[in-house]
């Protein structure tokens, strides 16, 4: 059981080959199906990288995905969903609020504006990059009696087009976190580079991880970093063997999506 398996850094492909192919789940013996696979995609990866599957949680990608088949996906066993636009999350929050252990993590970029509608019902928020969205936030949460778990976007691939802090930024935002009571601070977040070359994406993740590793050394008391968002269906395994703790998976749970990623992410036009 621990002895390492191949260098996993030369064997494992990304698979942004598949997205078109994800078939649509229909049924919630389609989710069930889906969920499983996925998993054990998952335990593969970290039998791999000599991991307690129990360290990597699953968490759901529904962003474009209609009620009708979230509730199906809930049927299969979903209890925290992402997305990555507020509106939309908001509006399915209120509209399944018969579902009340259904939980929603905001992924995407959040304009300050916008900061009083993750504050009422979110469980947790994975991209906080700004000191004036944090204040923002913070003070929203405490108007509504409420506490948030965050993960810190990086930027780690350089690439303009995304959000997230630079790297070099990091360790001085997390010192203002403190100040913040209602915000957790529970690890860093982070969207690899679009490239079909593994090594390139793997590099991304290990950029993450070895800046969490540096700034544990420095965090303030109360600031978490255990934990490492990274990895969707394209790249979740790579993940997985580089350290995630969260991967994010849309597309291989729901089905591939017609909507371009250009609508969510910036400057990212379609891939194949
Ligand atoms: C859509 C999205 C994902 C999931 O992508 P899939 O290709 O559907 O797995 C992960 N993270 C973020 C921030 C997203 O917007």
């Amino acid at each position: 059981m621990n002895t390492p398996g191949p260098d996993p850094s030369s064997s494992t492909p990304t698979r942004h080959d598949l997205h078109g192919r994800y078939r649509t789940a229909e049924t919630v013996e389609d989710f069930r199906h889906n969920l499983a696979a996925v998993q054990s995609r998952i335990a593969a990866a970290c039998e791999r990288a000599g991991r307690d599957v129990a360290s990597v949680r699953l968490l759901p990608v529904s962003k474009t995905i209609d009620e009708a088949h979230i509730r199906r996906a809930y049927a299969a066993g979903c209890r925290f969903l992402g997305e990555n636009k507020v509106q939309e999350a908001h509006h399915k929050w209120e509209a399944m609020q018969d579902l009340a252990d259904l939980r929603w993590s905001v992924i995407g970029h959040l304009q300050t504006n916008k900061a009083k509608l993750v504050a009422r019902f979110a469980s947790e928020f994975q991209a906080l990059d700004s000191l004036r969205l944090a204040e923002t936030l913070d003070r929203r949460l405490q108007q509504e009696g409420r506490s948030l778990d965050v993960f810190i976007q990086v930027n780690s691939s350089d690439e303009d087009s995304k959000y997230g802090l630079p790297p070099g930024q990091v360790d001085g935002f997390l010192q203002a976190m403190p100040q913040f009571g209602a915000l957790r601070v529970r690890g860093l977040m982070t969207l690899a580079m679009f490239s079909a070359e593994a090594a390139q994406v793997r590099a991304c993740f290990i950029r993450l991880r070895e800046l969490r590793d540096r700034l544990r050394q420095t965090a303030p008391a109360g600031v978490e970093l255990d934990g490492l968002s990274m990895g969707m269906s394209g790249d979740f395994e790579i993940a997985i063997e580089e350290g995630a703790t969260v991967v994010r998976v849309g597309q291989a749970i729901f089905g591939a999506r017609a909507v371009p990623d250009s609508h969510y992410w910036p400057g990212q036009d379609a891939h194949g």
